[in-house]
């Protein structure tokens, strides 16, 4: 049986003092029985981590690079994560492919690195409105995937999968039950060809304009593990609730 995980995912929102409000009012309030997560970005990592030692509610980071430590300005590696007290990375989040041109070679690069150092990566897909409307929703998800998958069972089943359609994405429109969990299933079914074990174990989240309105009916379908939440992370009673529906 698999566990359900809670990540948010902050973006490039707030400032040290909101990062310290938000994990004060986060972090006592836990509620048991599901993985939750908070993806901080770089500058309030170390903050975070130390905020957070001997609290159940997880570190992540929102990106990482797919190099080992060296002359790659900019960058974080996935050593220098692990040494915050991260245990997630996002990686492949549609905002990166779209804006920094990630392919999903590079997405699979960065999962691969991020495993390799004790990290369990996120890796995010999705498609457009457009590729929906044009009834490609699978086969996008299925070439985002295809290099991840080639990483081989060993590796694919300590990943987790977060379904994001782009046109769901802070806009407020949530894909319905249905529209996640027939995604949910492909995604599911390509794992199975995978390995077995790949199919039983890893989570598979649920992410666009998640709310606490949202979130029962989400959770409560058999392939959605769990959400990656933006907007509402922001939010702590919004983001608890979210939580609880889990
Ligand atoms: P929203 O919940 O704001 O739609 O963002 C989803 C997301 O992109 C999480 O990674």
């Amino acid at each position: 049986m698999r566990s359900k995980l809670v990540a948010g995912n902050w973006k490039m929102h707030g400032r040290r003092d909101m990062a310290a409000d938000l994990l004060s009012a986060l972090a006592p309030h836990l509620p048991s029985g599901v993985d939750v997560a908070v993806c901080v970005p770089f500058p309030y990592l170390d903050q975070a981590g130390a905020a957070l030692v001997g609290s159940a509610l997880h570190l992540g980071a929102q990106d990482v690079s797919e190099c080992d430590d060296g002359a790659f300005t900019g960058e974080v590696s996935a050593g220098m994560l692990r040494d915050m007290g991260c245990r997630y990375v996002i990686v492949g989040h549609s905002e990166r492919r779209a804006r920094h041109g990630e392919s999903s070679q590079c997405v699979a690069d960065k999962a691969a690195t991020a495993l390799r150092n004790g990290l369990t990566p996120i890796v995010c897909v999705g498609e457009t409105k457009e590729e929906r409307l044009a009834g490609q929703t699978e086969s996008v998800v299925s070439e985002q995937l295809a290099p991840v998958l080639a990483l081989g069972a060993e590796r694919v089943e300590r990943l987790v999968i977060a379904y994001e359609p782009i046109w769901a994405i802070g806009t407020g429109l949530s894909a319905t039950v249905d529209e996640a969990d027939a995604v949910h299933s492909a995604i599911r079914g390509a794992l199975g060809r995978v390995s077995q074990a790949a199919a039983d174990r890893v989570q598979i989240l649920y992410g666009g304009s998640v709310k606490p309105e949202t979130a029962p009916a989400l959770f409560a379908a058999d392939d959605i593990d769990g959400g990656l939440i933006g907007g509402a992370a922001l939010d702590p009673e919004a983001f608890l609730a979210i939580c609880k529906a889990a």
